[in-house]
């Protein structure tokens, strides 16, 4: 594991390192760890890492292959979506 923090400009790179915000490396699925278990439909998902405006969380869905624009909320939308997850 390497020592960069990631900060909330990161956001979204796909996390590798340790979260600036909550300090936490990220999961098996390259969610950020202070956001939990989020179920396997969800692709990507970041906490902001101290911006909560970054936040944001990406799902799958049945059309993806047939349209390119994934599901994605950010904000407070995302944090709903999170929580409403998190086991
Ligand atoms: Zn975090
Ligand atoms: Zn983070």
């Amino acid at each position: 594991m390497t020592d960069k923090l990631y900060t909330p400009d990161m956001c979204g790179s796909g996390q590798v390192g340790e979260c600036a915000h909550c300090g936490m490396q990220p999961d098996d699925n390259g969610h950020d760890g202070c956001l939990g278990d989020l179920g396997v439909d969800v692709m990507n998902a970041c906490c902001g890492h101290g911006d909560m405006d970054l936040m944001y969380i990406q799902l799958g869905h049945d059309a993806y292959n047939e349209n390119p624009n994934k599901l994605r909320y950010s904000g407070q939308r995302a944090l709903k979506e999170i929580n409403k997850r998190r086991k």
